[in-house]
């Protein structure tokens, strides 16, 4: 008899389980996905869209009319949180969705701790939604005066933020803002020295002003306060602190790893709940931590849809294997990239290409 599989969130994790929903709902499955938006944004092209080197349609899935066409039901919502005993999962609007397994995509999303009063013009770097707006308030704000922009956190995504506007106002021909990006102690701590450096350089060149050594107390609107004391105005503030899992798993009393992600054994399921399975930034491996980066997410697919499908059918699970050293490539914007893969780094255009070439074929792989 058919079973009841539900997806939350239809992330980078899910694109294989959606592409191939059609293999569930034929043996008889009833598939329910649950997002907040009919469409997914692939973050890996989120900075490149706020510099108009795509469009929003270009970096999009269609997640609901992709769930319709494969016989799916898609329910525009958010989950809350679950009961994993009564095994139903419930949603912001007050209704609940019964499961028999359950698939978690939902992804990570910025803090904003630091933020004492939001009267507009702070935006943080997830959703990807939220650059659209930035990218009109930038414009309109360019086209009368130097704006100032502020960017909070010093890691890779403030580099392609800042390196992106920079690339929008270019191309729109709008007055180029005074950027600054307060990356607390150091920027882009985590990284070794060469990619920090490069990063650090073609960021100089165009003024980009890095600022180190004191960490951001408190965001409001037009003003960043830090520890020393200082203060600093500005017209549009970018909270780019790095992400936290979503937090269903916590407030339903899963079991999380330390950052408040489902844990979830190699077979990427939780660790309590066998009918429970994860991917993507929502999730904490227990084999080994992960970093927060969608290469993961997508090297999870066909190991998620292998599973959920052998949990419906009653078949063996397949281990994940996180693989080895990734590829890493940053927009710096203004045609301006950063490639990385183990001994290998280099900057300037070819690593740009290099990076439109691969987001591009992905994106025609799964759009
Ligand atoms: C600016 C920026 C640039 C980046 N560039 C790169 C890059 O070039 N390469 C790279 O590897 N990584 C990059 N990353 C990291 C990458 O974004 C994440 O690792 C990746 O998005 C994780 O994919 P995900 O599907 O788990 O989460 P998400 O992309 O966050 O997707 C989660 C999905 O779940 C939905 N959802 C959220 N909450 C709920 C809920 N409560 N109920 C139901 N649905 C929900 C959302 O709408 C969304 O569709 C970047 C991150 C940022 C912020």
């Amino acid at each position: 008899m058919g079973k009841n599989l539900v997806l939350v969130g239809g992330g980078h994790a899910h694109m294989v389980t959606l592409r191939d929903l059609g293999l569930f709902t034929n043996k008889g499955h009833k598939v329910t996905v649950i997002g907040p938006s009919a469409h997914h944004y692939y973050s890996g092209m989120g900075p490149g869209m706020l510099g108009t080197s795509y469009t929003s349609d270009d970096i999009r899935f269609a997640t609901q009319k992709e769930v319709e066409k494969n016989g799916g039901t898609f329910i525009l919502d958010k989950v809350t949180h679950l009961d994993p005993v009564a095994k139903t999962v419930f949603l912001e609007s007050g209704g609940s969705v019964p499961y028999d397994v359950l698939s978690c995509n939902a992804g990570s999303y910025v803090p904003k701790t630091c933020v004492s009063e939001d009267n507009g013009d702070i935006f943080s770097v997830k959703p990807i939604e939220t650059l659209m707006k930035a990218q009109a308030r930038i414009l309109e704000i360019s086209a009368a005066k130097k704006g100032v922009i502020s960017i909070v956190g010093g890691g890779p995504s403030s580099a392609e933020i800042a390196g992106n506007i920079l690339q929008l106002t270019q191309k729109r021909g709008t007055i180029r803002p005074e950027i600054r990006i307060f990356s607390g102690r150091n920027f882009m701590a985590r990284f070794p020295g060469k990619i920090r450096n490069k990063v650090m350089n073609s960021l100089a060149k165009r003024d980009v002003h890095i600022l180190e050594g004191s960490r951001v107390k408190s965001v409001k609107t037009g003003q960043i306060s830090l520890d020393s004391g200082k203060e600093y105005s500005s017209d549009i503030i970018f909270l780019a602190l790095g992400v936290k899992p979503s937090d269903i798993f916590q407030k339903s009393g899963l079991p999380t790893g330390p950052d408040g992600g489902l844990l979830v054994n190699k077979y990427l399921q939780s660790t309590k709940h066998p009918e429970i399975f994860g991917g993507g930034d929502c999730i904490y491996y227990q084999e080994q931590p992960l970093n927060k980066v969608g290469v993961y997410a997508v090297r999870e697919n066909p190991v998620l849809f292998n599973n959920l499908m052998a949990s419906l059918q009653g078949q063996p699970l397949q281990a994940f294997d996180p693989g080895g050293d990734y590829l890493l490539i940053f927009n710096l914007g203004e045609g301006e990239g950063l490639l990385h893969k183990g001994w290998l780094t280099f900057g300037g255009k070819l690593a740009f290409i290099i990076k439109d070439y691969i987001d591009r074929k992905f994106m025609r792989e799964f759009q």
